[in-house]
């Protein structure tokens, strides 16, 4: 008999700020399903929009996770180390017919209707002041999800031609994240629900690399109000280190694992040995969103 895979799990955050409760959220879910599986859970630093990096995030974000009692394994990565790989395969594609440089702005899209018609794909433009897209003949927009179930993406947007490097020089993360994945032998993907649509693009991009795509696995995010989901921008708190305790029975309600008997659980690292004994993808909601409460919510600061 063939020995089940290994499951490689990861949490990667990007360093834009402190951990808040929407990310805690996706940290612990991401590192109950990887001890569930017996496996490891790598910590990815996602730096590469550089402008959006706050210094010292990442140290933050570390200091959170540690002070919650989710310890990763192995050495942390930085996307900033990787930009001659990001390149490197970038180069192939484009070497291969497989990608193109682009010129249209945003206004030029938005005056052709708003989704991108490949309008560049066979003008040979220059690399200077291009944007590098892939060609996306037949997009991958079916898959399986492990809580979400059977997944068709019909969002146009996330069926065009990919951009896999920005104008301004900026690597995307469609083509980061699936290339660290790779690179890191990433199994299984646990992460918010905001990103099921670019799931498309990943798929495709596995296709062209010929490469094994990992199991997807996309929870609800917690949002203030329908479709705004608690981030950096609208305010939300950075999770306060000193109630680690606390802060993981709020997580696990939003995934709808707590149960009374956790409020008399007094150490993170028990209550995380409880939460993974119970922890089944399959019993998650299957849903997009989850409204967390908004009455002297501790998550965010009010409007
Ligand atoms: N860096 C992304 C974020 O913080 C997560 C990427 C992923 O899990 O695929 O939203």
């Amino acid at each position: 008999m063939t020995p089940p895979l290994p499951y490689i799990g990861r949490f990667a955050p990007s360093p834009s700020g402190p951990l808040h409760f929407g990310s805690l959220v996706a940290a612990v879910a991401s590192f109950l399903d990887a001890r569930k599986h017996n496996g490891t859970w790598l910590l990815r630093i996602e730096d590469i929009d550089k402008p959006r990096t706050v210094e010292g995030a990442d140290s933050a974000i570390m200091r959170t996770l540690n002070a919650h009692h989710l310890h990763w394994d192995g050495k942390v990565s930085y996307q900033s180390d990787q930009h001659h790989h990001y390149q490197v395969v970038i180069q192939t594609l484009l070497d291969q017919q497989q990608a193109y440089h682009c010129r249209c702005t945003r206004k030029i899209i938005r005056q052709t209707g708003g989704v991108y018609q490949g309008t560049c794909r066979y003008k040979q433009h220059a690399e200077f002041g291009s944007a590098v897209r892939l060609y996306v003949d037949t997009p991958q927009r079916q898959f399986t999800d492990r809580i979400q179930g059977e997944v068709v993406i019909t969002d146009a947007h996330a069926l065009e031609d990919t951009v896999i490097k920005r104008r301004d020089g900026l690597f995307s993360y469609n083509l980061v994240v699936v290339l660290d994945d790779i690179a890191q032998g990433v199994t299984h993907v646990v992460r918010g629900h905001d990103l099921l649509n670019t799931t498309a693009a990943h798929l495709t991009l596995y296709n062209l690399l010929n490469q094994s795509p990992p199991q997807y696995a996309h929870f609800p995010v917690a949002a203030m109000l329908p479709g705004q989901k608690l981030s950096k921008q609208n305010r939300a708190r950075a999770v306060d280190d000193s109630n680690p305790l606390g802060n993981l029975r709020k997580v696990l309600k939003f995934l709808t694992i707590w149960q009374p008997e956790c409020d008399n659980i007094d150490s993170c690292e028990t209550l995380l040995e409880w939460a993974t004994m119970r922890w089944d993808c399959k019993k998650l909601p299957k849903k997009a969103e989850i409204i967390v409460d908004q009455d002297n919510s501790p998550y965010y600061y009010g409007p």
